[in-house]
């Protein structure tokens, strides 16, 4: 066993778990586990596999209140927020059934010598490496379609959110799921490097941009390792048309839903060099500033708990401070406004004369780009190696068409946030933001691979007819 760890609530530093992390031994002993587990898992029937998959829902519905809870309290989301994702563990599992059927099921088609079949077999054992900021909800995207595939999975939880991760694991093995079809092993980056670097087929990533670069070029010479990744954006929203009020509810919710730390949130505002745009901003800067930030259980509810940690919220003042320095213009700002230091204001920077970086800044900063016209507005979003989500606020239709055309990015919205994806359809993007593996709906297709199979019942003689490439007389 490795150094112990604790999870703090970023709200008021009380202690939410401790424990031990798991060193490289403990990662191969769960990597072990999986492996002599996972053949009888995947020789389950698909419906018998589903019944767990449908019994770990119910038990998540039924402890909906308790697991809201306690990711309020690990994260510092705030109640409203949380209950949203409790509900979606069980939502996601309905989802994951019907994609898999749809995506990744059996077709058979019948042939002159009998029929040709499509079917999807599972990787074998992979790893889920979590994120800290939907800690339930982000691994669950990958453990319940991975699961319904036949595979086994070795889950780390994200480090600052160990007891959701515990809690999440404690359903499945209440729902029945048989023992070593799903490992947990708990810590931080040390246990995850010991975890990929067994004996796994593959690793289902969600988390930064850097990491998920890592782990390309660690496993780039390993044919056959199957890696979904899901990172980060540097996502825009062009506000160009509209009443600016309506604007500003959208940019708020976009920026600084879950206090900026959502990898959907829109990070760079760009308007229209002129009285709109200036209406837009203006309007923003005087929403945000009204944004109620409060405790995760505090009544009334506020819109934005804390960041998840007081160093995450350091690195959010380091990162305003850096676009100061590079010549940004601070329009509304972010500062203490609770004790703890986890607690940040939504902050919006006017960059519009400044050198930028493609920094991805994982907290509620908002910058501000002033652009002449709509296809600067379009070179500007389209200005970041990321591609994750993109949004534009405008009524014209013609302006919408070519946003659609042009913008690179694997969620283009048109006058909706740049977050809260619909789970019905693919989340993913491109460039930096992932490795062509979206996840959501498109989950099942890199959970399981495709086998296609010619199949006749029995050898039928004469069949292929090759008789007319051989030469008379006997053989010789
Ligand atoms: P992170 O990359 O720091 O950590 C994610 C997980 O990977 C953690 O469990 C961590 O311990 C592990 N990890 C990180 N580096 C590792 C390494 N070198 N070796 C082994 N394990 C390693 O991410 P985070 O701070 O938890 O989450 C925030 C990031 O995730 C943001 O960049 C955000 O945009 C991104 N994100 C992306 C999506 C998406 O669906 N595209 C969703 C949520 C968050």
């Amino acid at each position: 066993m490795g150094v112990p760890f604790k999870s703090i609530c970023p709200a008021d530093d009380s202690l939410v778990w401790e424990g031990p992390a798991d060193d490289a031994a403990a990662c191969a002993a769960a990597v072990d586990r999986c492996r002599a587990a996972q053949p009888g898992w995947a020789e389950t029937p698909l419906d018998a596999r589903i019944a767990v998959a449908r019994r770990f829902a119910a038990l998540a519905r039924e402890r909906a209140d308790e697991i809201a809870a306690l990711i309020a309290r690990e994260t510092g989301k705030p109640l409203w927020e949380t209950k949203i994702e409790a509900a979606g563990i069980a939502g996601k599992v309905d989802l994951s059934i019907a994609a898999q059927a749809e995506r990744a099921g059996e077709r058979l088609s019948p042939t002159p010598y009998g029929q040709s079949a499509l079917r999807h077999r599972p990787h074998g054992v992979l790893a889920v490496l979590g994120p800290f900021n939907f800690p339930a909800h982000l691994p669950s995207g990958h453990i319940i379609p991975a699961l319904l595939a036949g595979n086994a999975i070795v889950f780390k939880p994200s480090e600052l959110t160990p007891a959701v991760g515990e809690m999440l694991a404690r359903l499945w093995r209440d729902a029945g799921l048989p023992p070593g079809v799903l490992e947990l092993v708990q810590g931080g980056r040390a246990t995850g490097a010991a975890l990929i670097d067994c004996a796994i087929d593959g690793l289902l990533f969600t988390g930064s941009a850097r990491a998920g670069l890592y782990f390309q070029q660690h496993f780039a010479a390993r044919a056959g390792f199957l890696l979904a990744l899901e990172l980060g954006g540097n996502n825009p929203l062009i506000a160009w048309d509209g009443d600016a009020e309506a604007a500003a509810g959208i940019i708020a919710q976009s920026a600084f839903l879950t206090a900026g730390q959502r990898c959907s949130c829109a990070r760079r505002l760009i308007v229209p060099d002129n009285d709109d745009g200036r209406a837009i901003v203006d309007a923003a800067v005087a929403f945000a500033a009204r944004l109620r930030i409060g405790r995760w259980d505090a009544d009334p509810q506020p819109f934005m708990g804390s960041l998840i940690s007081a160093e995450a919220a350091a690195a959010v003042d380091r990162a305003i401070d850096r676009l100061a320095a590079q010549g940004g213009v601070m329009l509304t700002g972010a500062r203490d406004t609770l004790p703890g230091g986890a607690f940040r204001a939504p902050a919006i920077v006017d960059m519009s004369a400044a050198r930028r970086d493609d920094e991805e800044i994982f907290g509620p900063v908002l910058q501000v780009l002033r652009v002449p016209d709509f296809d600067a507005a379009i070179a500007a979003a389209n200005d970041t190696a990321y591609g994750l989500s993109a949004s534009l606020l405008s009524a014209d239709d013609r302006l919408w068409d070519r946003f659609l055309a042009r913008s690179r990015a694997g969620v283009v919205n048109r006058n909706r946030p740049t977050n809260g994806a619909a789970s019905n359809l693919p989340f993913g993007g491109c460039g930096a933001s992932g490795n062509h593996r979206p996840s959501a709906w498109y989950a099942a297709d890199y959970c399981a691979y495709p086998v296609a199979s010619a199949e006749a019942p029995s050898l039928q003689p004469g069949e292929p007819d090759l008789s007319r490439f051989l030469e008379s007389g006997p053989t010789p």
